[in-house]
């Protein structure tokens, strides 16, 4: 029996040690993947404990499984092999698109919406009646509102607007007065389904990131003024794809991102309406992007360096490697600029705060104190 018992505890003591030598090691960080899936959305975080959040699944149609395979080489970059939780900020089909699929290769454990679907569609209304709530009788289903939290061990993760309704008490130490608010007009009114997004304000210690979904300009608004019920935030993924119905100056400048990651498509956000608002916005470092962008045009572009996916077929016109000429006689001649010479000007402030203007173009940005502004 003793024997037996022996045998038992050497047994298990081995299996405990193949599985300490066998275990990856610990993750520390928060990790954050934004997917290319060309113009739409999905980003994956994965905490130092392998608990997992997708918001959104990219496009619907021929794009569907392109998107869930992205998806799932990003979960398998991060060791996951499971979602623990999927929001789908909205029932458009760039965010809901790719669940079927990816369903079809990962387990999902829970499901998060904004509730009924305001702009029906027969593609839409055959997806939410048919094929979602097979989807989620798998898992669990809940329709959250704004202070709802999603339960994410070690983050705190807030949802600020859904269903359209927006928070109404600010976050803790945020509620401040927005004086970007004073340059924000309210535009002619969504009744869209973006304006309808999940929106979601997440902490990872100090670490703070905002993803609003496609939530639009009148709500951003709402939310944000006249005062600031979110507080300022580390990293932005830039809403709606970086179109300009969506990324106010009350929105963008109040949360001061210091980073911002735009998820376009080619031609899809990155107007430069919406290219003015982030490199305007107080704080920022860079903005990093899923494509380069035709709507910026050289004048709002960002540098390729910062952009994660080119064409497919480059453009001869506008090369992505940096140019080098021949030598001496065979160069051709440098482009001529004799005309009007505008000066680039900085106003700076016994704070230290300073603001440079480009005389050509107008555009201006101010540096603030310190490393951030507050
Ligand atoms: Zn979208």
């Amino acid at each position: 029996m003793r024997i037996k018992l022996i045998f038992l505890l050497l047994i298990a003591a081995v299996f405990a040690f193949l599985g300490t030598a066998g275990a990856q090691p610990a993750r520390t960080t928060l990790d954050i993947y934004v997917v290319d899936v060309e113009g739409g959305n999905a980003v994956l975080f994965v905490t130092p404990a392998g608990e997992s959040v997708l918001i959104d699944t990219g496009n619907a149609g021929p794009g569907a499984v392109r998107d869930a395979e992205r998806i799932v080489a990003a979960a398998k970059d991060a060791g996951i092999s499971r979602i623990d939780h999927l929001i789908i900020t909205h029932w458009h089909a760039d965010h809901f698109g790719g669940l079927p699929e990816l369903a079809k290769r990962m387990p999902i454990r829970q499901f998060f919406d904004h509730g009924v679907n305001v702009q029906s569609t027969p593609q839409t209304d055959e997806f939410l009646q048919k094929i979602y709530p097979e989807l989620y009788k798998q898992g669990t289903h809940t329709v959250v509102k704004p202070g709802d939290k999603i339960p994410v061990d070690g983050l705190d993760w807030r949802v600020v607007a859904a269903g359209g309704a927006v928070l109404k008490t600010p976050l803790p130490g945020a509620g401040k007065l927005n004086p970007a608010c004073a340059e924000t007009k309210p535009m002619y009114p969504d009744p869209s389904e973006n304006a309808q997004s999940v929106s979601s304000y997440i902490k990872f210690g100090k670490f703070r990131v905002v993803h609003m979904g496609d939530l639009t300009w009148n709500k951003e608004m709402e939310l944000m003024c006249p005062n600031n019920r979110l507080g300022t935030a580390d990293l932005f993924i830039v809403s709606h794809h970086g179109q300009a119905i969506s990324n106010s100056p009350a929105l963008v400048h109040a949360l001061a991102p210091r980073v911002a990651i735009m998820n376009n498509g080619t031609r899809k956000g990155g107007q430069p309406e919406t290219m003015r608002v982030l490199h305007s916005s107080p704080g920022l470092e860079d903005l990093w992007q899923m494509h380069f962008s035709q709507l910026s045009g050289q004048e709002y572009t960002t540098p390729g360096m910062f952009i994660a996916n080119l064409y497919d077929d480059p453009q001869a016109s506008m090369p992505v490697a940096p140019m080098t000429p021949p030598p001496g006689a065979a160069a051709s001649p440098a482009p001529q600029h004799n005309g009007t010479a505008y000066w680039i000007k900085v106003s700076a402030h016994p704070n230290g705060s300073f603001t440079v203007t480009n005389a050509r173009n107008g555009f201006s940005k101010t540096y603030g104190v310190g490393a951030r502004p507050d």
